[in-house]
């Protein structure tokens, strides 16, 4: 039996990620003052933006997560190929968009088998950590499997420590928010972050919101920490512009942690892409399933 309050907040997590893809897609890559010029405030899924999309449809953030998701359902644990065959099996798809980065490795993996990309010092993009909500799922009472899989999955495409550091310490507090645990708790994730990379320090708040794993991680915590509600915390990231699908996707998974799916407005799930939310529905019963199975630990209540 998955733990009611867990599996409320998890189902938030994710469709809180879907919900600020889809939002945020409408205004990437625009600055903070054309999207005030356009829109007053970005408020509404309404699609559009730069990739013509339909309200409700989301992009390879959520695409990816999926693609992890499913390799993990589908051998009912870890496959690191399985991962890498399904992103090879999305991008043949033709998806709307695709980093640079995400695609560069992929292609390496088609070519070579080779399922690590070299150590990659200057590319330090957001595109593995973007992905890894679905890892933190099935892991969430196992810390050595967490930080494994992680690790792996983030290497086929960003092979970076500033990369690795953001996905561990982002993954590792979605998974104390989920369990429930006390907003300072969580925060020592990130604090350890800080220590090891001063450079993430997000006070205070730079204002940059780029697809570099900096810029975007200082986004998100800036934005879930000063504001009050799941809604208004999404809106405010994602009219920082620039990469707001992705800061919007990250900053609705710790939202939707933390404040739970009552909390996400219905206006947006309402217009949410049906056949993603039913994989989302479908993929978060599965992965706490196996995460429960591969659980060192009991969860505490
Ligand atoms: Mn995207
Ligand atoms: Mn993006």
């Amino acid at each position: 039996m998955i733990n009611e309050s867990i599996l409320d907040r998890a189902l938030a997590a994710y469709l809180g990620f879907a919900c600020g893809d889809a939002l945020g897609a409408t205004v990437e890559f625009m600055s903070p003052r054309s999207i005030q010029k356009r829109y007053g405030v970005h408020r509404e899924i309404i699609g559009g933006g730069w990739l013509n999309l339909q309200a409700g449809q989301v992009t390879d953030d959520t695409q990816m997560s999926l693609a992890i998701g499913e390799a993990i359902i589908q051998h009912q644990g870890w496959n690191i190929q399985a991962v890498a065959d399904n992103f090879v099996e999305w991008l043949a798809s033709e998806p709307p968009d695709i980093g640079n980065t995400c695609r560069a490795g992929i292609l390496r993996y088609q070519q070579t088998g080779e399922l690590s990309a070299p150590p990659d010092e200057r590319g330090a993009g957001n595109g593995a950590c973007m992905r890894n909500l679905p890892v933190a799922l099935a892991t969430l009472y196992n810390p050595i499997k967490f930080e494994t899989w992680s690790l792996q999955q983030s290497h086929i495409t960003h092979n970076n420590p500033l990369s690795d550091g953001a996905t561990l310490a982002l993954g590792r507090k979605t998974q104390a928010l989920i369990k429930g645990e006390e907003l300072n708790t969580c925060q020592s994730e990130i604090d350890t972050l800080l220590k090891q990379y001063p450079q993430f320090n997000y006070h205070p708040y730079p204002g940059k919101s780029s697809a570099y794993i900096v810029d975007t991680l200082q986004t998100v915590l800036h934005y879930f920490y000063h504001t009050q509600s799941f809604e208004e915390c999404l809106i405010a990231t994602v009219n920082q512009g620039q990469d707001a699908d992705t800061t919007g996707a990250l900053a609705g998974m710790l939202a939707g942690a933390h404040y739970g799916l009552s909390a996400i407005p219905s206006r947006w799930l309402d217009v949410l892409d049906g056949e993603i939310y039913q994989s989302i529905n479908r993929q978060c019963r599965e992965l706490l399933k196996l995460a429960e199975k591969a659980g060192s630990a009991r969860p505490a209540r």
